[in-house]
């Protein structure tokens, strides 16, 4: 470990999160642990009984969960601290075998439930004394038309390791096999070049070194790009595989219906994005005008427009720039980041073996959120409090508002409260830093976010859809065919201003989210969403406030998209990703006027 950083020790009370409220002591853990672990015996007697017994057992799986929840947390909060400390490791490695042994115990479970006649799961779904189960049970509802007959069932589960297969393979041929070429700095040494250090690298101001790692990066996954079309090739023909099986009219589909997402807001997402490319266009117009270059390149669009802009953020200071930004969300919303901020939720610094990052896990209605930061006296270090207390906020609210099998929020929604959060503090900022420079920081802090998330992201999903759709008509999926699709999908999004060098066609080569398809969607709609709400907050208070305490307090009460229904907006049409897609237009605006 590097010297200077702390260690956990020299760290302040006040700054480091209580894990006493959750087990007084390591003892109180040690019974709960005891208890829970007794439990999955008691559980996995239910097998065989669950047509008689269904109630019952879905009552005493969901008590298991809730007691299981608080004693992981626990011991995995431990470890986060401090990695380095033994009897926290011990105490989550154990808690993970418990996970893994309850997971396979309770293998029965579910598909046990999914083959009771449909008219037994309507019944407990419509059952007043099931209430606190019924998404639950809605979910079931909605998976039993896609279940096969047990033999059939049973032949799925024995393939399940041989349809992970092709992720297993990218995995490890990506991340122990492939090496790549160092990078000659100008200092005159040379770098390793990983994926790792990728991120840095492309960001950085010296165009020679974001080149070489970009030539570096792409130029070697091209060598391997025939492996990778197979690989990727057989992951999709899964998709459309398993769709298929399951009587789903398209991977899609498969991907979206048991997630209570309509098709059409993937549609959406894309047709309004592709409305919008011409700002993205002027966008990079400005950056490739800003930076003095005549050409911009692939490898020009991640490195910092601004970067003369600095300002010394201490944490107390910044949690005080969080508390004023974020008072539009409402006084008990505030009163609420006051008590996170005393009452123990949060572990501030970097410390010795503490992990990388921030993060906030979810709490239980009895215990609240908790939040891993690695503060470090600089404006996006104040950013991250205010997405991760918008984690926090929003488990908070359902976990109250919930009985505990309806706390948990869907992934659709997953990064909303964070995201709106940020685009509140970053409005506000605006009105309160005036100087040129601030504001040009700020307004392309907040584009890139938009380039980022919105603009790749959707790109990455189009690629998807494209490809799955290939894989359906028995196209083939080839280091040719899948590179085609993405070098054309660059041109569409940046062709007009940018050169759309050659070697990006490689770049859908190297994206693991791929393997888990239909999935980086959500980053998309999550941030036009978040955006779409902070907006309505922002102009017109109170009424637009409520609303979004109602979504905050729906835990997955309902479908995700009726969740935000709560909050006005509607994510099945295209208005919110258009009002989103607004704020970035006239962000761009206010951009070019300071530039
Ligand atoms: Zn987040």
């Amino acid at each position: 470990m590097a010297s200077g950083i702390p260690k956990r020790q020299d760290i302040a009370p006040e700054y480091k999160w209580n894990l006493n409220h959750i087990f007084q002591n390591d003892e109180a853990w040690e019974t709960a642990y005891a208890a829970a672990k007794e439990k999955v015996a008691s559980l996995a007697a239910y097998e065989g009984q669950l047509a008689e017994k269904a109630e019952e057992a879905i009552r005493a799986y969901f008590d298991f969960q809730d007691e299981l929840t608080p004693v992981f947390d626990y011991a995995f909060l431990a470890k986060e601290a401090d990695n380095g400390d033994e009897k926290a490791q011990a105490m989550s490695d154990r808690v993970m075998t418990l996970a893994v042994q309850a997971q396979s115990a309770l293998s029965f479970f579910e598909p046990e439930l999914l083959a009771l006649p449909e008219e037994r799961l309507r019944a407990m779904q419509a059952d007043p004394a099931m209430a606190d189960y019924d998404s639950y049970l809605r979910s079931l509802l909605l998976q039993k038309p896609h279940t096969l007959p047990k033999a059939e069932e049973r032949l799925l589960a024995m393939l399940g390791e041989v349809t992970h297969a092709p992720s297993n393979i990218f995995d490890m041929l990506t991340s122990v096999d492939m090496k790549f070429p160092e990078v000659n700095m100008p200092d005159g040494t040379a770098q390793p070049l990983t994926e790792g250090t990728y991120s840095t690298f492309i960001h950085d101001g010296n165009r020679d070194v974001r080149r070489q790692a970009f030539e570096g990066i792409m130029g070697t996954y091209g060598k391997y790009g025939s492996t990778i079309a197979a690989t990727y090739g057989a992951s999709v023909k899964k998709d459309v595989a398993m769709a298929a099986a399951r009587r789903y009219p398209s991977a899609l589909a498969a991907a979206m219906e048991p997630l209570e997402i309509p098709e059409k807001v993937y549609d959406n997402l894309i047709e309004v994005i592709h409305e919008y490319l011409p700002v993205l266009q002027e966008y990079l117009a400005v950056r490739k005008k800003a930076l003095g270059l005549d050409e911009v390149h692939m490898y020009d669009l991640y490195c910092p427009i601004v970067s003369d802009f600095e300002l010394k953020l201490p944490y107390e200071d910044a949690y005080s720039l969080v508390l004023e930004g974020l008072r539009p969300m409402g006084e008990d919303y505030i009163a609420k980041l006051r008590e996170a901020k005393t009452g123990g939720w949060i572990d501030v610094y970097p410390t010795e073996n503490k992990s990388s990052g921030a993060f906030s896990s979810g709490g239980l209605a009895k215990v609240h959120p908790y939040v891993l930061l690695n503060h470090n006296d600089n404006i996006d270090s104040a950013f991250t409090i205010a997405h991760e207390l918008g984690h926090s906020m929003h488990s908070y609210f359902s976990n109250t508002a919930q009985p505990a099998p309806k706390r948990d929020y869907s992934l659709f929604v997953a990064e909303v409260a964070s995201t709106c959060n940020e685009a509140t503090m970053m409005r506000y900022l605006l009105e309160k830093w005036q100087e040129p420079r601030a504001q040009a920081y700020l307004l392309n802090y907040f584009l890139e976010q938009f380039r980022t998330t919105c603009f790749r992201q959707t790109m990455f999903a189009e690629f998807e859809r494209t490809v799955h759709e290939m894989a359906q008509r028995g196209e083939p999926l080839t280091k040719a065919t899948l590179s085609e699709v993405y070098y054309e999908l660059n041109k569409t999004y940046y062709g007009e201003t940018c050169v759309v060098d050659e070697l990006i066609a490689n770049e859908w080569m190297r994206i693991p989210h791929f393997y888990n398809a239909f999935y980086v969607y959500v980053y998309a709609t999550g941030l036009c969403a978040a955006v779409s709400l902070s907006d309505r907050i922002l102009t017109e208070g109170e009424p637009a406030v409520k609303a979004y305490r109602q979504f905050l307090s729906a835990g997955s009460s309902v479908p995700p998209i009726d969740a935000l229904k709560l909050a006005g907006i509607d994510m099945s049409s295209p208005e919110p990703l258009r009002r989103a897609m607004e704020v970035f237009k006239d962000t761009l605006r206010r951009f070019r006027q300071v530039m």
